[in-house]
């Protein structure tokens, strides 16, 4: 008996129609969180669900979903998805694939006429790239979402504030979102890897056995502004000197005492950014990872210490301030073995990994047996050149459906 299938050319032809929404004409999308082109993305699922008859659902957080209900009220539900936002500039393959390959699941389903003792969602995530605040759907769906996580998000209040508004949601809102975890019986999602270990480990699909955990930080050199032409170059407390110093020992620090982390200095501003003052304060916007809780904590404070080290070295003073902490999400033993199983059905060589990046698997790992798959992709990620085969595409959506009906039915 042949498995159970998706539908290659209906899956392809949503993907083809969502890819064109905030396209950027170099294959890419731009769909920051609540801007304009993903608020269209919303509104295409949106219809997109309702077309195809099946139940929509959305929350105070904004989460969109699909649900094929159960013939019992009472059964739980298994969640599938991810999400439509990207990062400026972005692939249209991240997230996308994800909630278009949870439908097609749905889909597929229903037109084999299955009747299964599960609800199947599907969901499309608010803001999981952090443009606001960071897996912003996941966590207020999970119940871990705080209003602290509001109040200094990664993207500024300000932008949160505003995409809010423009969504129609409010702060208070968010917070409705929050589901019984007992209602869950599982959260699987589907992602491109976004790096280069299954191409060349020549794998068809990845099942992630952990998520790294991911810490941000705004660290603030401050100095002295002075005149760039009259203050000679010894006697200047360069707010620039001390970032730029920090910059190139993080690396260092990393590479020397955090083998398989990472960190990041995605942001840097120098005040008040005139060319003839001498830069009074410099802000840097830090992010580290790493597979292990306890390596995550010392990698922060090994951040901190370097930051202190590179300020006394020029003489300025420094401000720290946590940007907030995701810890290192294990992913559901049951649910990798059903991914497992899922594969040798449909003769997919798979390999266990790590997942370098961040999704909202972490947030659903919190509240229910989760876990995720990646296919292969190229081309990097978080830009245009971003890729994945369409036949390794619809092998993930088999993945994602098989292990679904093998959780559905255990
Ligand atoms: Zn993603």
């Amino acid at each position: 008996l042949e498995p159970l299938t998706v539908n290659s050319r209906r899956f392809r032809d949503n993907f083809e129609s969502l890819a064109k929404i905030g396209d950027t004409g170099d294959g890419g999308v731009h769909r920051p969180a609540l801007g304009d082109s993903h608020l269209a993305a919303r509104r295409w699922y949106q219809e997109r669900i309702v077309e195809d008859g099946f139940e929509f659902i959305t929350d105070g957080a904004g989460n969109h979903s699909a649900r094929l209900p159960a013939k019992d009220y009472n059964a739980k539900t298994i969640l599938l998805g991810s999400h439509l936002d990207s990062v400026p500039n972005g692939g249209r393959f991240d997230g996308a694939l994800g909630v278009l390959a949870a439908c097609e699941v749905l889909a597929t389903v229903r037109d084999a006429g299955l009747d299964l003792p599960v609800h199947l969602e599907a969901i499309d995530f608010t803001d999981e790239e952090g443009t606001l605040v960071g897996l912003l759907g996941s966590r207020a769906l999970a119940g871990q979402l705080k209003p602290e996580d509001l109040q200094n998000p990664r993207g500024g209040r300000d932008r949160l504030l505003e995409g809010l508004e423009r969504a129609g949601l409010t702060e208070e809102g968010l917070f409705t979102a929050r589901r019984s975890t007992d209602l869950f019986k599982a959260f699987l999602e589907m992602h491109i890897e976004q790096g280069p270990r299954l191409l060349e480990a020549g794998s068809d699909i990845g099942i992630v056995g952990t998520l790294v955990g991911i810490g941000s930080l705004e660290i603030t050199f401050v100095g002295r502004s002075d005149h760039a032409g009259t203050t000679p170059m010894d006697s200047r407390l360069d707010a620039g000197l001390g970032a730029a110093d920090f910059i190139l020992e993080a690396r260092k620090l990393v590479r020397r005492e955090f083998s398989g982390c990472v960190c990041n200095t995605g942001r840097a501003a120098l005040e008040p950014g005139v060319l003839n003052i001498v830069p009074a304060r410099a802000v840097l916007g830090v992010e580290f990872r790493s597979p292990a809780e306890e390596q995550l904590e010392d990698l922060g404070l090994g951040l901190v210490r370097q930051a202190e080290k590179s300020a006394e070295r020029y003489g300025l003073q420094i401000l720290v301030e946590d940007l907030g902490r995701i810890p290192t999400s294990p992913c559901s033993k049951r649910v990798q073995g059903a991914f497992g199983v899922a594969c040798r059905n449909l003769g997919l060589k798979s390999i266990s990994m790590s997942s370098g990046a961040g999704h909202d698997t972490m947030a659903m790992a919190r509240i229910c047996p989760a876990g995720m798959i990646f296919i292969p992709s190229s081309g990097g990620s978080h830009s245009p050149s971003e890729f994945a085969g369409w036949k390794d595409c619809v092998n993930g959506a088999n993945v994602l459906l098989q292990a679904t009906l093998e959780l559905a039915l255990e």
